[in-house]
């Protein structure tokens, strides 16, 4: 019974822990960086705030010191001297970069800041009202920035050790009653700044880790839907996409732009004696044959059936009918291994390259479509430019 409850209390520990403290992994540099610049102006505005709030005190230093002028002064000078290094790191802030130099700056100036503050309680005694100032610091601490809570903690911790030590045991006078709530406030507003913090910094992550999976998924299907899905080759739409603003290239500057059209030949023939099943296969083996052949900045598609496209631009006639009897070449050698059956099989080419004369994408495919249909009269398994 004890031990159920046991191991229940450690999974929820480790389940609350792994919500909220772990970062993304991989993604975490990334979720960083995408962060970064609402980070930075974010700090910049809250140090804003804060340095006005830290000038507007001064009307309290003026009532709190009527009677001592000289330490008036002397406080006066801490606050803007703590304006002015504010202002300094705000600066340097705003053209950071790098996530690890806004992080140190991030870091440096809470530091500055909670060194400020205790030097402040230095000049005055403990009473409720700075007791319940002082939860604003590490309140602030936790909650707006957006440091790791192994960052935060220590800072906000040193400053509660370090505020209740300079107000009750370093300076003045001892109230116990006031110890005794500014310990208590300082406990709640800890134990609320972690687990806001820990929440928010979850949350953050999380709707980051959404967007790219949402972003991913898009991207997948986008690819999806431009891969014909038997051959892994482009599909009809997709090349001629991008057949028709490669032609638009060769009509603006007249770069050479050349055009194979593939067929296999006598498939139906393949069909009907292996089956419709080996055909795709085969069909699959000769899309890859053809991908390996072609350069990268080449565009192979499927047009349909067992018709392929590759688009080669900066391609003349010439060098183009050598990469069709290349492809010819090798698809003749690598016969279709089906379990140790060996499948032969051939195909035909029909080479094109865009002329001036050609008004549109049309007059290139028409005549590759010619030329492959003069090969298959020729006997098929050759070449036609
Ligand atoms: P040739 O081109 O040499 O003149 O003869 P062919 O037999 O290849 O020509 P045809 O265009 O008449 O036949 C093409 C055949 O390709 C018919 C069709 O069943 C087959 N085919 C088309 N698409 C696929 C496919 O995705 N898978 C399979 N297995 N067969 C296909
Ligand atoms: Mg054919
Ligand atoms: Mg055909």
């Amino acid at each position: 019974m004890i031990r159920t409850t046991k191991s229940e209390m450690k999974n929820l520990v480790k389940r609350f822990l792994a919500d909220t403290l772990t970062d993304l992994g991989p993604l975490e540099g990334d979720y960083r960086v995408a962060h970064l610049k609402a980070d930075i102006s974010q700090s910049i505005l809250y140090m804003s705030i804060i340095s006005v709030s830290t000038l507007l005190m001064l009307g309290m230093d003026a009532m709190f010191f009527r009677s001592d002028p000289g330490r008036f002064l002397l406080v006066a000078l801490f606050r803007v001297g703590y304006v002015l290094a504010t202002i300094l790191v705000g600066r340097v802030l705003k053209r950071t970069t790098r996530v690890r130099d806004y992080d140190h700056l991030a870091f440096g100036w809470i530091l500055l800041t909670i060194l400020f503050v205790l030097l402040i309680n230095f000049t005055r005694p403990a009473n409720y009202l700075s007791a319940s100032f002082d939860v604003v610091v590490p309140f602030v601490v936790y909650l707006l920035s957006p440091l790791k809570i192994r960052q935060t903690f220590p800072l906000a911790a040193g400053y509660s050790l370090g505020m209740l030590y300079i107000a009750f045991f370093r300076n003045f006078e001892f109230d116990p009653i006031i110890l005794n709530a500014a310990v208590f406030t300082q406990v709640i507003v800890h134990v609320l700044g972690i687990s806001f913090s820990l929440q928010l910094q979850s949350y953050r992550r999380k709707s980051y880790q959404a967007f790219i999976d949402e972003k991913d998924a898009k991207e997948m299907v986008a690819y999806l839907a431009n891969i014909d899905p038997l051959t892994k080759s482009l599909t009809r739409r997709q090349f001629m996409n991008i057949a028709e603003s490669e032609f638009r290239r060769f009509t603006r500057y007249r770069r050479p732009l050349s055009l194979l059209i593939l067929d296999a030949d006598g498939f139906k023939q393949i069909n009907d004696t292996y089956g419709h099943h080996v055909g795709d296969v085969v069909l699959r083996s000769l899309s890859l044959v053809a991908m390996e052949q072609k350069r990268a900045q080449d565009t192979f598609g499927r047009l349909g059936g067992e018709e392929f496209g590759l688009l080669m631009p900066e391609t003349t006639l010439e060098n183009a009918a050598l990469v069709a009897e290349r492809i010819r070449h090798t698809w003749e050698v690598s016969p279709v291994n089906l379990d140790g059956r060996l499948i032969h099989s051939t195909i035909s080419i029909g080479v094109a390259e865009a002329a001036l004369t050609d008004q549109s994408l049309e007059d290139l495919l028409r005549r590759a479509d010619r030329m492959l249909y003069k090969a298959k009269e020729a006997g098929r398994n050759r070449v036609e430019s």
